[in-house]
């Protein structure tokens, strides 16, 4: 069975390859995983029973690079949402233009009731699973939902022992003393801040722009913390909890201090409160998704007064809202690339790895920027040149990059041989 999610992803490949007039042949490559290994995973629980869960690592296309993908641990995990989230990536790290694929792992476990212990011994039997298909050359995991740069440090650590070799470059995500990267932890965040920025200044937004950030956990609170630094005005923030809002511009700082002690956003004084639909419709520039999938919904695309929306979370926007904002002229940067910091700081962590080198804090975040720039300029170009908007243009470009990469390797030899 295909799910939402995965059809959703070859439909957006399908309409790309009939744009793009691709063969047969190729459009099929591209549908396809190029590897999936499903493997069961034997841990010990803290009872000293041995329990067995089910697991997946799909690389999607190694054409561009090493698969590169995080790994989700969470209960409702299947083997058609990993080949799904893996084609994302490997749409997503062309439209970055980075040396890589796509893939993703996934276990089918709530980590949430597993002890340490327990969740050690389950990523090591990961691991053990499936370290014939990873490797720094060939398919690199990450964190994603339900993982951190502990379960990475475990990971690497067993992929050591289990190979003999000691190659950190094997996952990205770690922590900074097992050779993970500075500025990992605020990187989606800071890509998306310049690509607010950028997208901004082409629209024509004044430089005190009014910022609305829905969602405030990793990625949002950074986020609004680096806007408002830059001179945009932040005037609404929400978490699972509801919105607060103040025309003038909320003080970021005090606001994820009140977080921090209280737990929501909602308890910061002295500025109004709003529910989750009013926010959507307060007065502003530009509208942040930053909450979870699908917190956007044709209602709340109809009341926005944004010109801009960027987004920082993973699929915000519901089909039918991305319809709405589409007829009204309001501009989408879409996640592909807004939210594309983290994997653009993952591969610096994979290059520094491999070339034994650790960058300073200063030269990941202007290579960032810089990056960041260049796909966003990319992607402006590809959409004015085919006429469309950012979305389907990201798709486009995406796979017009990965087909021409399976192109060049499949077609080499043939071509050798003509000449
Ligand atoms: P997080 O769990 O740290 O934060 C999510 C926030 O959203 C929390 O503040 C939560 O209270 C809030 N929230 C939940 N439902 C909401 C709603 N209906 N309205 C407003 N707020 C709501 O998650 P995160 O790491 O910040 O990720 C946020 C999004 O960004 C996700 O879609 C994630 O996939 C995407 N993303 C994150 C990273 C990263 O490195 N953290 C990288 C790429 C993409």
């Amino acid at each position: 069975m295909t799910s939402g999610l995965h059809r959703s992803a070859l439909e957006g490949v399908d309409d790309a390859a009939a744009l793009l007039g691709l063969p047969d042949w190729l459009r099929g490559v591209l549908r396809q995983p190029e590897r999936t290994t499903a493997v069961q995973v034997p841990y010990r629980a803290g009872d000293g029973e041995v329990r067995v869960v089910s697991g997946w690592r799909v690389a999607h296309s190694t054409a561009r690079g090493p698969a590169k993908g995080g790994t989700r641990f969470h209960p409702e995990v299947t083997g058609e949402e990993v080949a799904g989230l893996a084609t994302l990536m490997s749409l997503k790290t062309a439209v970055m233009d980075l040396p890589l694929g796509g893939g993703k792992g996934g276990v089918a476990v709530d980590p949430k009731r597993l002890s340490a212990a327990e969740q050690e011994s389950l990523t090591r039997g990961y691991t053990r699973a499936i370290a014939h298909a990873i490797g720094v050359e060939r398919d690199v995991p990450a964190p994603d939902v339900g993982t951190s740069a502990s379960h990475m440090d475990w990971m690497a650590d067993e992929h050591a022992r289990v190979t003999g070799v000691h190659e950190p470059g094997v996952v990205t995500g770690k922590s900074l003393a097992a050779h993970g990267s500075l500025g990992r932890d605020t990187a989606t965040a800071a890509g998306c801040r310049c690509v607010t920025r950028a997208s901004a200044r082409r629209l024509g937004l004044p430089a005190d722009a009014r910022v609305i950030v829905q969602g405030f956990g990793n990625a949002g609170a950074h986020l609004a913390r680096m806007l408002a630094a830059e001179g945009m005005r932040v005037v609404a923030v929400s978490d699972s909890g509801g919105g607060i809002t103040d025309p003038a511009g909320l003080d970021v700082a005090a606001v994820e201090a009140t977080k921090a002690r209280h737990g929501s956003v909602t308890a910061h004084p002295g500025v109004a409160r709003v529910t989750h639909e009013e926010l959507l419709a307060l007065p502003c520039d530009v509208l942040v998704p930053a909450a979870l999938g699908g917190a956007v919904d044709a209602d709340g695309a109809a009341a926005l007064q944004a010109s801009l929306v960027v987004e920082a979370a993973n699929g915000p926007c519901t089909g039918a809202a991305d319809a709405v904002l589409a007829e009204r002229g309001i501009t989408v940067v879409p996640d592909v690339l807004a939210s594309g910091g983290g994997v653009t700081v993952s591969c610096f962590e994979w290059q520094q790895n491999r070339a034994r080198e650790r960058w300073s804090a200063e030269q990941v975040g202007r290579l960032l920027e810089q990056r960041m720039e260049r796909a966003l300029e990319g992607l402006w170009h590809a959409a004015e040149q085919r006429g469309l908007p950012l979305r389907p243009a990201a798709t486009v470009l995406a796979v017009e990059r990965v087909a021409q990469a399976v192109e060049a390797r499949e077609l080499a030899p043939a071509a050798v041989l003509a000449s």
